[in-house]
């Protein structure tokens, strides 16, 4: 552990890179892709835990803005993160490491309820903890679940593995190309120039408890090592 900056992360995984390049759904390709990255970090001692989300498979907003209720198209969405996070216990042990899925609503027939102890026992005793079900609750984003899971665990970081972009830039640096790269940033910052970088819930509960955030670019091998050994690729927040 002599080289290692993170010792406890909580990594949030966008659903979009369980997808690949499908756009929707999940490919097990990508997922035993993604497994064995993870696998890499897990091998050096650090303790991980893991956010995922459901984009691949379906966002409330969109369901309200066709006229659902919206809570009623939170809660499908919740639902695709449980989805997701089977599809990534299953890669993960696939490749030899042991994991343990939390849903934030009960499933007990396919994975444990989220118990805040329980969760950091697991760590302790080098099982990846996959959250799912995001909160919980509607109008919440599975951002805002790794912020508070992050503080709940007492993590040293939020890595935000994000698909083709190293790190957060002024502008979408996919479609604006005098968009500005920041290396460092606060929470606050990114609140006050509206960059899009998490939710605005989970940037302010990220700034209440302190909690760093790092951002880089996951579809480069090696990255989420060179995260935890505290290379400076990406751009951190922190403050
Ligand atoms: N969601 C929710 N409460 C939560 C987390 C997620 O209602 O605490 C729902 C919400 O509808 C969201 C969907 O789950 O659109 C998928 O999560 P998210 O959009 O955060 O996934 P990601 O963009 O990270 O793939």
């Amino acid at each position: 552990m002599a080289d290692i900056k993170y010792k406890r992360v909580l990594m949030k995984l966008s659903g979009e890179a369980l997808a690949g390049d499908q756009v929707r759904g999940i490919n097990p390709i990508f997922v035993k892709q993604v497994a064995e990255e993870i696998k890499e970090v897990h091998d050096l001692g650090v303790e991980i835990a893991i956010v995922v989300g459901g984009g691949n498979m379906w966002r409330g907003e969109a369901g309200a803005e066709l006229g659902m209720e919206r809570s009623q198209a939170d809660y499908i969405g919740m639902l695709g993160t449980v989805m997701n996070a089977l599809a990534l216990q299953d890669s993960l042990e696939n490749v030899g490491v042991p994991t343990r899925v939390q849903t934030s609503i009960e499933m007990r027939q396919i994975a444990e309820p989220y118990i805040r102890r329980k969760a950091v026992r697991h760590l302790e005793k080098n099982r990846i903890v996959i959250f799912a079900a995001g909160t919980g609750s509607p109008y919440f984003s599975t951002d805002t679940t790794a912020a508070l899971r992050a503080a709940e665990i007492n993590a040293d970081a939020i890595l935000m593995a994000k698909n083709g972009v190293d790190g957060i830039y002024s502008a979408d640096p996919r479609t604006n190309p005098d968009a500005e790269k920041f290396d460092t940033l606060t929470h606050l910052e990114i609140l006050s120039k509206g960059l899009q970088v998490m939710d605005s819930t989970a940037s302010s509960l990220s700034m209440d408890t302190d909690m760093p955030l790092i951002v880089f670019n996951f579809n480069e091998t090696g990255n989420i090592k060179r995260v935890v050994e505290g290379e400076n690729i990406g751009t951190t927040v922190k403050g």
